[in-house]
């Protein structure tokens, strides 16, 4: 039976259109039950009007917070003008965004793609070629080292390499050439190192996992470890990067460069989905036309807007929000009197707060959050995860903290 699609007023309500969802989309997320329409900042307004506070930002895709209005000026500017020619033609915008790009990165060259997911998928493939052609492993032999408990994307190749079972059951059979080590262990990626391999894959803090952060000196170790032993660092900054941890990679915490960054999310400004690697020309080289590609890669639309996502993290002010607001919250957090929270994790405006196993799961906590007008996000059964748009004010953190108190307490 179809449900009612509009009542008695015209306007659909939040619980028609959660049915019609439920009825005619794919069961394949479960989302907290608030049906957005309009969203500015750091705040988003559900189609009865009740506005809550964002605290996830699309996953770091709306860092800037939502509809920032260079980037909206931007993309309306752009509509205007050409949205897409696929790589069939040049078109004006690419060229000023990969070279602002690789700038941004210290690095020197760039291949633009559309989702996380497919920037992975690039990064794969560029350090397998790679590895047969300027290190001499065998063709088809090439092995990627990856992170247990990693988080990459969705592909069937990508989860090839996931270690969460959920991901994995009934998509087989997967792509061979990956084996998983610790993460955060030095000693298991060096046994791990043989004449086969050609990139070591990691997320300098693991999003997905519940903002798990490796202990310090290990990204260090990481590049100290690949340079030796001729292996390409590959580091997944789609969560991580572009602002998030306070600065503008999560790298930089280290004051460590990979040979490649995966980039995605926030690089699109919220508007597009735009990921890229970003890498040296000696490791591009590999690429020759034809290997690889995207029809709406690099198209004008999304480098007109990553273009000035660029600039606006140029400004550094983002990043230094993100510190200031972050450890400002965070004292918010560890001031709250409860016996529920076991652990939080915090880098910046990221947060991973685990409950105690007594405590129940974290789904429930956010519902409650949800009701309290603060949108968050359960990972893993137990953990909460926080993630605003890193415009947010102090006030706005205050806001936000109070209602974590009466919740988490
Ligand atoms: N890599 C990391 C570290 C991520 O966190 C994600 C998404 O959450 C992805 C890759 C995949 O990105 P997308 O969902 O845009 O394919």
């Amino acid at each position: 039976m179809n449900v009612t699609t509009q009542s008695k007023s015209g306007q659909m309500s939040g619980h028609d259109h959660i049915e019609l969802v439920e009825q005619s989309a794919a069961h394949n997320y479960h989302p907290l039950p608030v049906v957005v329409s309009r969203a500015e900042g750091v705040w988003v307004t559900d189609v009865e009007g009740k506005t809550y506070m964002d605290m996830l930002a699309a996953y770091s895709a709306v860092n800037f917070g939502h509809r920032h209005p260079e980037l909206t000026d931007v993309a309306h500017e752009q509509l205007d003008k050409v949205t897409l020619t696929s790589r069939a033609f040049h078109n004006d915008q690419l060229g000023p965004m990969c070279q602002a790009l690789a700038d941004l990165c210290g690095m020197e060259a760039v291949l633009p793609m559309n989702t996380g997911a497919e920037g992975v998928e690039t990064a794969v493939k560029t350090a397998r070629k790679w590895g047969y052609m300027k290190k001499g492993v065998a063709e088809g032999k090439g092995k990627i080292i990856c992170c247990e408990g990693n988080f990459h994307g969705r592909t069937t190749t990508i989860i090839s390499f996931s270690t969460d079972p959920q991901c994995r059951a009934g998509f087989g059979p997967f792509t061979p050439g990956f084996t998983i080590v610790e993460y955060g262990d030095i000693e298991e990626l060096c046994q791990a190192i043989d004449d086969t391999t050609v990139a070591f894959l990691v997320e300098p803090i693991q999003g997905e996992a519940g903002v798990k952060i490796p202990p310090h000196g290990y990204l260090k170790a990481v590049r100290q470890v690949c340079t030796e032993k001729k292996i390409l660092f590959i580091a997944d900054e789609i969560q991580s990067g572009l602002g998030r941890t306070g600065k503008t990679f999560a790298c930089d915490h280290e004051d460590v460069r990979p040979d490649i960054f995966i980039l995605g999310k926030a690089l699109g400004g919220g508007i597009m989905p735009v990921s890229a690697i970003v890498t040296s020309h000696e490791i591009m080289s590999v690429f020759t036309p034809g290997d690889h590609g995207s029809t709406f890669g690099g198209n004008p639309l999304a480098c007109a807007i990553a273009r000035k996502v660029i600039e606006i993290l140029r400004t550094n002010m983002y990043q230094d929000n993100a510190r200031q607001m972050g450890e400002y919250l965070l004292g918010k957090l560890r001031e709250i009197k409860t016996d529920k929270i076991h652990t939080i994790r915090a880098r910046g405006l990221w947060f991973g707060i685990d409950l105690k196993p007594d405590a129940g799961r974290a789904r429930p906590y956010c519902e409650k959050l949800m009701q309290e007008g603060l949108l968050c996000k359960d990972t893993h059964e137990q953990t909460i995860r926080l993630a605003p748009p890193l415009c947010i004010t102090r006030d706005e953190v205050d806001w936000a903290a109070e209602r974590l108190r009466k919740v988490l307490s």
